[in-house]
């Protein structure tokens, strides 16, 4: 594991608070916030969830203590979503209570299928008591343009993704390029109502579309920013910080970061088949 790890560090802080805090105030001095995720996506203890809720506290407190330019990202099974709804959403609203008692944003992410009702129905729950949340919303699902309609009236806080979870379902658009079709569409719902949109994505053909958007309309910075992974094309996180675009990157940290390391690969993976499909054409 401690091979892998020296891998996976590409991708994540380290194992340990020091380490997100450490990227942080590297990233704040080149005007670049973070979202700092503890790592502890489906845990089927009650013990395992206590601790990710502790560790959720400690970042929250670290944030305010040291005026770090971050807020947090969470997953809901990390907080007991596969024991118990009830449970699960009880440790979310303490979450969100002392996120709003430190001045810490939350941003809920979006997992796989099977939770995306339930999710959204959460977020929808808390978005009037508690302004600061924000979730993450796929583009690759079939349902987003109704789950996005269904939100715009809510003034929602909005971190627009292409989708991290690949399933071969029907309810899953597979096409790539219908996908970024779908990305674009959504962002112009989204610029054109009250929402606020995380414009997160390393594409640069949709930040580029973004950037010229904003430029010829004038979207005000208080309305978006841009929102990359740790470790993925840190060139444009710093010339979008340059030219004064907001700019967050995700930082995880933790030791259960075999999941989310195995998601970064696979998208790398097909980067890989792609390059080499390409070199012998
Ligand atoms: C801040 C943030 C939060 C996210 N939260 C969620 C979430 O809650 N739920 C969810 O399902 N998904 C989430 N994602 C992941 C997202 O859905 C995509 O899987 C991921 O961002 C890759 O898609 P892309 O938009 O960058 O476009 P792609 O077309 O996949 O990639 C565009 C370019 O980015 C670079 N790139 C992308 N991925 C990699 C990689 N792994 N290694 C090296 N280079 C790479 C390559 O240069 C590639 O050409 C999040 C992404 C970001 C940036």
């Amino acid at each position: 594991m401690k091979f892998l790890l020296f891998f996976a560090k590409r991708f994540i802080a380290g194992e340990n608070l020091e380490d997100a805090i450490h990227v942080t105030r590297k990233l704040n001095k080149i005007d670049i916030k973070t979202t700092i995720d503890f790592l502890g996506e489906h845990s089927h203890t009650r013990e395992e969830v206590k601790k990710n809720l502790e560790n959720y506290f400690k970042l929250i407190r670290a944030i305010n203590i040291l005026k770090l330019d971050s807020n947090i990202s969470i997953k809901l099974t990390s907080l007991g979503l596969d024991i118990s709804k009830d449970y699960c959403i009880d440790n979310l609203k303490k979450l969100l209570k002392y996120g709003k008692k430190y001045q810490v944003m939350i941003t809920i992410d979006m997992e796989s299928s099977k939770y995306t009702s339930f999710t959204i129905a959460v977020y929808k729950k808390f978005i009037k008591m508690y302004n600061n949340t924000e979730i993450a919303i796929q583009c690759n699902l079939r349902r987003t343009n109704k789950d996005i309609k269904n939100l715009i009236n809510k003034k929602p806080n909005i971190r627009l993704v292409k989708g991290a979870y690949i399933e071969h379902s029907k309810d899953y658009i597979q096409n790539k390029h219908i996908v970024n079709d779908k990305y674009i569409k959504y962002l112009r719902l989204l610029f054109k109502t009250n929402s606020f949109v995380a414009i997160a994505t390393h594409d640069t053909k949709i930040i580029n579309y973004a950037r010229e958007y904003i430029n010829k309309n004038k979207i005000k910075k208080k309305r978006y920013e841009f929102q990359m992974l740790y470790g993925i094309r840190q060139d444009i996180q710093k010339q979008l910080a340059d030219e004064n675009y907001p700019i967050r990157v995700y930082i995880p940290y933790g030791k259960n970061w075999l999941p989310y390391y195995i998601r970064r690969m696979r998208e790398q993976k097909e980067i890989f088949f792609f390059v080499l499909k390409h070199l012998f054409r």
